[in-house]
């Protein structure tokens, strides 16, 4: 009785449209078309424009973060926030297991290796109290712990993993769906070990914790702005940082790390080519002017799901976290525990009733190239995964209504 109590409350909620309805659609309602014409009617359309400029004081404005760099997309950010935070290759970097793909992509790229930590059912984010004991296990005890505010003579500031005997050199907390993590809790934790902390804010444009802008906690955030996300570029992400130097370093590694002059053609260092174009940033000055209206009609859109499935036994809708102002991304319903082999049969259902809902990602240590990965215990995210359904969340399902 599950499966069809579930196929008519979401049509209880995005009614009963004809063809299929998509898990997540950009809405482009705004000057998109009246910016992009003036990239075309000037000529710049490419690396450098006034519409990247605008567009990163404006996600700067936006978020409270210091400085915001563009990028030609999320994981190019992360990758150069990664960078930036001191990975290296060879260590290893803290990520949830259950994440998208290009968490763990990002810190491949910097020859680091992901270590992955277990997840937390509440805000299906980070567990920080598991990452802590998970830390005093295959580290010790942080130096706070060892007695004397003096590190003792001979031993580094370095966080080492003693099973691999690598470094660990940074905790990527992701906000997943929209639902920021328990950011306060894994900030301590990164302090204690004296890890710097990079918020991977992929999903969470808009969503504040404790009244504070995701991706603005760590030395550094990153945004995207992929077609499916909150808004869009078309392509695009945004590397977000507090701290001038490393927003200096930023804007230069993901610029071919250029040496400034007129006309000398210098460069200083193995640099990306990873700059939003700027019809590209057009195209987000365009929907950042909507954002605060798509953000209201996303948590209009969850209060309706949130009701109809009140009143269905066997499911739990997921609410924002307490301390939490979610911007409700992805609408996300979470099978009980003795639900979760119907999971495939749902989906089905749902597919067959034309509601293009999703299961979660897989998580990583499942993938074939991460399945060899350092890990903790992922009892909560191999069960969470396994339970998960993403519920049709465009903006157009409510600014249409
Ligand atoms: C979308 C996303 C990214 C990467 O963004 P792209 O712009 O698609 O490269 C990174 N992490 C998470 C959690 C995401 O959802």
């Amino acid at each position: 009785m599950l499966i069809p109590a579930i196929v008519s409350a979401v049509r209880q909620v995005i009614g009963t449209q004809a063809g299929p309805v998509a898990l997540h659609e950009p809405r482009l309602a705004g000057r998109e078309a009246l910016y992009t014409q003036q990239c075309i009617d000037t000529g710049w359309v490419s690396s450098v424009g006034s519409f990247v400029d605008r567009f990163e004081r404006e996600l700067a404005a936006f978020t409270g973060a210091r400085h915001a760099i563009v990028t030609v997309n999320g994981t190019a950010a992360l990758h150069v926030a990664l960078l930036l935070a001191g990975v290296k290759a060879g260590d290893e970097v803290i990520i949830p297991a259950l994440t998208f793909v290009a968490t763990a992509n990002a810190v491949t790229y910097c020859g680091a290796t992901p270590h992955l930590a277990d997840s937390d059912e509440l805000t299906l984010g980070l567990d920080a109290h598991k990452l802590e004991a998970h830390l005093h296990e295959i580290v010790g005890p942080p130096a706070d712990d060892a007695g004397s505010s003096q590190p003792r003579a001979g031993q580094s500031h370095a966080c080492i993993n003693r099973v691999t005997g690598r470094r660990i050199a940074a905790v990527v907390p992701m906000h997943a769906f929209g639902h920021p993590a328990d950011i306060d809790a894994l900030r301590r934790v990164c302090e204690r070990y004296a890890l710097p902390m990079v918020e991977d804010a992929a999903e969470s444009l808009g969503s504040l914790y404790r009244g504070r802008h995701t991706g603005t906690f760590g030395m550094l955030g990153v945004l995207s702005f992929n077609g499916n996300k909150i808004i869009t570029t078309g392509g695009g992400g945004a590397i977000l940082t507090d701290d001038a130097a490393l927003a200096s370093r930023a804007k230069h590694l993901t610029t071919t790390a250029r040496a400034a002059h007129a006309w000398r053609i210098e460069h200083d260092a193995v640099g990306f080519n990873y700059r939003l174009p700027n019809l590209n940033a057009a195209l987000g000055c365009a929907q950042l002017e909507q954002l605060p209206g798509f953000i209201d009609a996303k948590r209009r859109l969850a209060s309706r799901y949130a009701q109809v499935f009140d009143a269905v036994p066997g499911v739990r809708f997921v609410a924002e976290p307490p301390e939490s102002r979610s911007n409700y991304w992805l609408n996300t319903l979470l099978l009980d525990v003795g639900e979760a082999e119907q999971l495939p049969a749902l989906l089905a259902a749902l597919h067959g009733a034309g509601i293009l809902a999703r299961p979660a990602w897989t998580p990583m240590h499942q993938l074939p190239m991460y399945e060899q990965c350092p890990r903790m215990d992922l009892s909560v995210a191999e069960s969470v995964a396994q339970r998960i359904v993403n519920l049709p969340s465009s903006v157009g399902l409510e600014l249409a209504r």
